[in-house]
Order: structure tokens, then C-alpha cells, then sequence
């Protein structure tokens, strides 16, 4: 038998790869971008890719990057592929281990995690993982769609309260099981987290609905609209059929400042509350928080986190002069 030589193996000779240049993400000019909600980042060309993925150094086995991933993500052996060229191969090896590449490429804190990990910061920037990942999940989506593995059906029904990522995981997994999934949320929309919090310009929807559409064709339902525990109880499910019942709902409730006076007054938003109506088209906004933001000229932010800067990014986007 003749040996495959169409894949050569990846030669890595860590010295040479320490001296590649680092260079950074191409982000859309700010004076641009200060007018819309479109994503900021500038994806990757195929070239830039396998650049940027040659840097990896191929820590020896158990890489930094590895253990610091939440999800155990295989990403030197997706550096190796993508370094190839082999964009596809690249991308199975992310659903062997997640059920979100295409949005944890986008939204994880990979400065924190994998990126954090990795040894390469010790002299200057990391491995730019997570938008190596967002890359070759959006190669995959363009070339070769992945579908949702169903399984031989089970007959067994499973109700997913939540529709944010906790059920679309849960949802993607038990439908390889052959099981029925049906997915009940309070809002209009699939997606919790995904839709009615993360800004547009960090996650861009399409991204979103696409992911919702693989589950719907993998038979996924879905009912809006239905709050558990106030238009129908848990035992209620049990009592329409379903076998068994996944509470991932997730925290939507606001840090409370309640000593502080003023909170309640006309302008004052939590972040929450804030970001869906900046940030959520009208027609899936909730009935009770329709009517439009109003954001003056100068705004104020309490707090420093993530979420204090997708509200001063939303706020700027919305015309205020100073936050
Ligand atoms: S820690 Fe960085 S250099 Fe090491 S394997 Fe992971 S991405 Fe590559």
C-alpha cells in the first residue's frame, strides 16, 4: 500500500515559530463603527489564518491552552489543521467537544482562558484562538454546513426550560439521542443570553439564527412566550407527557443598587434592561419592554466589567456625546 503523503505531517520547530511576528486582529475603524451595530472585527482571511495559527508552539502534551478551556477544546491539534489548510478537519475537531464554537469563537473571555494560558504571552501575544476557531466554524458554515447528528428515535419527549445556550446545548445533544426536544422560554425569541444580551456588534444575529436553524431542522420546537412557573408549572409538563424536564434558565436578574438614591428615577436603567432595548429588534422585544430607549447626550456608567462596556458601547452607538 502506497503511504498518504497528501497530509504531511506538521513539522514544529519551536524556536522558528517564537520568531514569526505577532500580528493583531484587523478591527473596523472606530469612526465608523460608532454609527452601527455591525460586528467590530474584520474576520480572517483563509491566508491570515494559517499565519496566525502557525504560531503555535505545540506545547507538549497537556498544552496550557487545553486545561484552561472550559470545554477541553483539542486546540493545538487545531492549529496543526488549520495551519494546513485543512479548514473543515479544523472545525469537527471543535464539535467533538462543544456545542457553540461558532458563538465561544466569538464571545468566550479567551484573554482569561485559552489565550490567557498560553505561553506565548510570557514574550508578547497569545495565539489568537478564539477568533481562529470563530474562522473556521464560519469556513465550515460557507462550504460544508454542519448538521446536527439525530439519533433513532427513543419516543421519549424532553422539555428544555431556557433557550439560551445551556438548552440549545442540552437540546443539540438530546436529539442525538433520538429524543424530542421542545424548548420553552419567557421571551418572544430563542436564544436568551445570545439575543437578549450579548450587543450585535460582539455577536453578530445571523451567527445566532443560523445555529437556531440547525437545531429547528434537527426537530428542535420551540414555544415563546411561556414563562415556567407562572403560565404553567413544571408538574404541568409532566402532566402534557414529557418524560423529563432540563431547567436551564440562567440568571437574568440585575445586581440590585438599592441604597443608592435615585435608582428608580426616569433615565436610570439596569444593565440589562438597558441592553435589550438597545440592542434587540422590536419585533422580539417582550410586550412589557417595548417602547424605545431614550439616551441623552451625557451618560453615566456604574461599574467596570463586561457587561458596563457593552452598555457604553450601546450608548455611544445610540447617540450619546459622553459616557
Ligand atoms: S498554549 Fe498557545 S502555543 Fe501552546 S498549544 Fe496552546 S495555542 Fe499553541
Amino acid at each position: 500500500m502506497m503511504a498518504d503523503t497528501s497530509n504531511p505531517p506538521l513539522v514544529v520547530d519551536r524556536k522558528a515559530r517564537m520568531k514569526i511576528p505577532f500580528v493583531d486582529l484587523d478591527l473596523r475603524d472606530p469612526g465608523e463603527r460608532i454609527f452601527d451595530f455591525e460586528d467590530v472585527v474584520i474576520p480572517f482571511t483563509p491566508e491570515r489564518a494559517r499565519q496566525e495559527a502557525s504560531r503555535c508552539i505545540h506545547c507538549p502534551d497537556p498544552a496550557a491552552c487545553v486545561g484552561a478551556c472550559p470545554a477541553h477544546n483539542d486546540i493545538p491539534k487545531a492549529m496543526g489543521l488549520i495551519e494546513q489548510g485543512r479548514f473543515l478537519e479544523a472545525a469537527q475537531v471543535y464539535h467533538q467537544t462543544s456545542t457553540l464554537p461558532e458563538i465561544c469563537g466569538r464571545v468566550c473571555p479567551h484573554e482569561q482562558l485559552c489565550q490567557g494560558a498560553c505561553p506565548r504571552n510570557k514574550r508578547e501575544e497569545p495565539v489568537l484562538t478564539g477568533a481562529l476557531e470563530a474562522f473556521v466554524l464560519d469556513y465550515e458554515r460557507e462550504h460544508q454546513p454542519f448538521q446536527i447528528p439525530v439519533g433513532e428515535q427513543t419516543g421519549k419527549k424532553v422539555a428544555v426550560i431556557g433557550a439560551g445556550p445551556a438548552g440549545w446545548a442540552v437540546a443539540e445533544k438530546l436529539v442525538g439521542f433520538g429524543h424530542k426536544i421542545t424548548i420553552f422560554d419567557s421571551k418572544p425569541a430563542p436564544g436568551g443570553l445570545l439575543v437578549y444580551g450579548i450587543p450585535n456588534f460582539k455577536l453578530p444575529k445571523d451567527v445566532v439564527w443560523k445555529k437556531w436553524n440547525d437545531l429547528k431542522k434537527a426537530g428542535v420546537a420551540f414555544v415563546g412566550n411561556t414563562y415556567i412557573g407562572k403560565d404553567k408549572t413544571v408538574d404541568d409538563l409532566f402532566a402534557e407527557g414529557f418524560d423529563a424536564v432540563f431547567l436551564g434558565v440562567g440568571s437574568g436578574i440585575d445586581a440590585k443598587m438599592e441604597k443608592t438614591p435615585g435608582t428608580d428615577l426616569p433615565g436610570v436603567y439596569e444593565s440589562t434592561d438597558f441592553l435589550i432595548r438597545g440592542n434587540v429588534e422590536p419585533k422580539y422585544l417582550p410586550l412589557e419592554i417595548d417602547e424605545p430607549l431614550k439616551v441623552g447626550r451625557h451618560v453615566v456608567v456604574i461599574g467596570g466589567g463586561d457587561t458596563a462596556s457593552d452598555c457604553l458601547r450601546t450608548a455611544l452607538r445610540m447617540g450619546a456625546g459622553e459616557v
